[in-house]
């Protein structure tokens, strides 16, 4: 047997035990969706990390707080994102289909040996006739498990003519061949923290017809599937309409903003804003307080305005709290102007917040080089 159906069996063997182990011992299995999925001591973004999750990683639940899952895995416990999670038993799927799915083919071979393993110099077995027709069990290197007349064996997959394949000829299998590297996500193994900024009951500014956390909450969730798209891990500093930090201080809740960056070694922390002055100030500018945080600002400013055709004020020095308290490059990015009647019917679009989260995340990958 090759290295190639050796692991096609221990990984079914593998993926059947963890099902029946999940069902003898009731505990929902749950894989995390995302790599570097962080592992906490407490249900929350403040919890200190463990260990992180890689894609994949199979774990047992142990119980749910809130938006936290309390899991176990080896010998280690610890919380993690629930939406991170997803149930194993989708697993079942390609199996089942794998089984219902049935190919046939046709001998093309005057006589076809058949064998008792996928070797040339294993023990013949039975002879098949030109033309017979064999149903493929299983694919081994350039070897087909195939089973015939309540019989089973291997042959030279050069031989058969899968039904239903229409190119002739049909190419011979090629052995043991490395499937094609994926291209690499552009942000795998970045921690990107994003800060929809004000919520609960600090609504920021307010007119025409919004209210900035809302429209900062609905960009940075924008924001987060896009980053997630490219690999990133995506921490965000509120929960939906929530503070970071609900004792009611707002230096407290800016502080636990920069502390999510901090605690979780954030590669970079991008905080969205909505503008507010007169009706007729116009146009985006991005903010930093760090002068090695310059570059981000403008990365991000640089982007996102030639994503959603908005006026490019410019990146400017901000003594403001949330990037005082950082520690990592960090920057405040101000949408539009909500004040401005124009600029309010173009931010209430769906495309518009789409383009800004798209141009966001370039600006991102501009600044990591990507
Ligand atoms: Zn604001």
């Amino acid at each position: 047997m090759n290295r190639k159906a050796t692991v096609f069996i221990a990984s079914s063997l593998v993926a059947s035990s963890v099902l029946s182990l999940g069902q003898v011992a009731q505990a929902a299995q749950k894989k995390s969706e995302v790599s570097n999925l962080n592992v906490r001591t407490t249900p929350s973004l403040k919890g200190k990390v463990l260990t992180r999750l890689q894609k994949g990683a199979v774990v047992s639940v142990l119980s749910v707080k809130g938006a936290w899952t309390y899991v176990s895995f080896g010998k280690m416990k610890g919380y993690v994102y629930s939406k991170y999670l997803t149930s194993v038993t989708t697993v079942k799927k390609p199996h089942k289909s794998h089984t219902k799915q049935e190919v046939k083919g046709t001998v093309q071979a005057e006589w076809l040996t058949v064998r008792q393993t996928d070797s040339a110099s294993a023990k013949a077995i039975d002879y098949l006739k030109k033309g017979k027709i064999v149903t493929i069990v299983e694919k081994a290197g350039s070897w087909y498990k195939v089973k015939y007349d309540q019989k089973t064996g291997y042959v030279n997959g050069s031989y058969i003519k899968l039904v239903g394949v229409t190119t002739p000829p049909p190419p011979p299998p090629k052995p043991d061949v490395p499937p094609k590297p994926t291209p690499p996500k552009s942000l795998a193994g970045k921690i990107i923290v994003i800060d929809p900024g004000h919520g609960n009951q600090r609504p920021g500014s307010m007119g025409n017809g919004l209210v900035e956390k809302n429209l900062n909450w609905t960009v940075s969730q924008k924001v987060q599937a896009y980053l997630n798209r490219e690999g990133a891990e995506v921490i965000l500093t509120r929960d939906g309409d929530s503070d970071c930090e609900g004792n009611g201080s707002l230096d407290a809740d800016l502080r636990c903003r920069a502390d999510v960056a901090k605690d979780n070694h954030a590669d970079a922390f991008i905080s969205i804003h909505t503008n507010s002055a007169s009706s007729n100030a116009m146009g985006a500018e991005s903010f930093y307080y760090q002068g090695t945080s310059s570059s981000l600002a403008e990365a991000v400013l640089n982007s996102y305005v030639a994503e959603t055709g908005l006026i490019k004020r410019r990146a400017n020095f901000g003594n403001l709290a949330v990037l005082r308290y950082n520690t990592v490059p960090s920057t405040l990015l101000e949408l539009g102007f909500l004040s401005n009647p124009l600029e309010a019917t173009t931010m209430k679009t769906a495309v518009f917040q789409d383009q800004a989260a798209r141009g966001i995340v370039k600006g991102i990958q501009v600044y990591f080089g990507k």
